[in-house]
């Protein structure tokens, strides 16, 4: 097992010493080893974001309304430090890895369709690129028979980093469309993807427009549940 260093004791000490080092164990070579990454895979328990109940089938047994949830694990774990180089250090090498253990812990569906959820353009420019879109991309590499379909966009350039939780999900509601073009198909399985839940908001009012229009089978899945 790598010796892992939780980022929230030495954040980013690896990125200082060395730029290609291992966030997880600090080994030079890339920014994470397969140990590690093989680490955060075999440590993957699927608990469900609202109701915190291990479901390792992804659908809660509580939460009646949910689709199927997979989620990788906590924002305060390695996951989540690796989510923020990716993003605001703009490591895309990243999106490899992370786009293998999303793979991993995903059960296998037929022709899924993965739709990322967009980020709002500003964000894109500041950054240089759209961080669930990268990831999505070499997800549907990994998957067979996958499509990636950029059917959702946003309405308006609302922030929601920082507002409280009933601003954020009166907001969701109208926050995304779907493209009205888009032909769905029924048999398909929709994979839903988002780098963080934090309340959750937007990655419901996405799955309520897919069910809207027809779509059957969906699947949310994202790399860490912010606390
Ligand atoms: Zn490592
Ligand atoms: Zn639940």
């Amino acid at each position: 097992m790598p010796n892992i260093v939780k980022n929230t004791t030495f954040p980013g000490l690896f990125s200082l010493l060395a730029p290609h080092s291992c966030r997880g164990c600090g080994h030079i070579g890339q920014p994470l080893c397969d140990r590690c990454k093989n680490y955060i895979i075999s440590q993957h328990q699927n608990l469900c974001p609202i109701c915190r109940q291990l479901s390792p089938t992804g659908k809660c047994p509580n939460c009646k309304n949910l689709p199927p949830i997979f989620i990788v694990g906590n924002r305060s774990d390695l996951i989540g430090d690796l989510i923020h180089v990716f993003k605001y250090n703009s490591v895309r090498s990243l999106a490899v890895p992370l786009a293998e253990i999303l793979n991993a812990i995903l059960p296998s569906v037929k022709n899924p369709i993965i739709i990322p959820l967009p980020t709002i353009n500003r964000h894109i420019r500041e950054r240089g690129f759209s961080h669930t879109e990268l990831i999505a991309k070499h997800l549907v590499k990994l998957r067979q028979n996958a499509k990636l379909e950029n059917i959702l966009s946003r309405q308006r350039n609302t922030v929601q980093v920082g507002s409280t939780r009933e601003t954020r999900l009166a907001q969701a509601t109208t926050a995304y469309q779907l493209d009205p073009n888009i032909k769905i198909s029924p048999k398909s399985t929709y994979i839903l993807f988002d780098d963080v839940w934090t309340t959750g908001a937007s990655l419901q009012a996405a799955h309520a427009l897919l069910k809207r229009a027809g779509t059957e089978n969906i699947i949310i899945t994202v790399l860490a549940l912010s606390q």
